[in-house]
């Protein structure tokens, strides 16, 4: 049986999002799981707060430190701890993968509140048409 999470997502606006998603599992969770010996395994998940375990740390502040590694000062949202570290490239471009696709989900979000806002402008804007409520003198 495929098994459904959620998850719930608030946004700025305090609007409440819940995603469903169908979790990986059984003999296909296997077959992807990465060797331990693979290095991505070993990769720092620079996301995860060490405080509270939130997923939402995000950067702050970068520097390069030298061709392969980078030194972060990152925040978490939720307990506000704030910490620095050198992290090596790979660790980098996987959590700015990570922060990419968090960005397009927001994004797109909002993008569609936008297109309902506007829906709900223009049917006001209709209704006052209709009304006699705009005049040419409006413009
Ligand atoms: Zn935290």
């Amino acid at each position: 049986m495929p098994e459904f999470h959620t998850k719930k997502i608030t946004l700025p606006s305090g609007k409440t999002v819940e995603l469903f998603y169908l979790a990986a599992q059984g003999s296909e969770q296997a077959a992807e799981a990465a060797p331990a010996d693979d290095p991505k395994a070993r990769l720092r998940q620079i996301e995860i707060c060490p405080e509270c375990d939130s997923d939402r740390v995000h950067p702050v502040d970068w520097h390069e430190v030298d061709e392969h590694h980078w030194r972060l000062d990152v925040r978490c949202p939720d307990c506000r701890w704030m910490g620095s570290d050198v992290f090596a490239q790979d660790e980098v471009e996987r959590y700015d993968d990570l922060l990419n696709a968090g960005t397009d989900a927001l994004i797109e979000e909002l993008e569609r509140i936008t297109r309902e806002n506007m829906a709900d402008h223009l049917e006001r804007f209709l209704r006052a048409l209709e009304d006699d409520g705009i005049m040419p003198i409006d413009f």
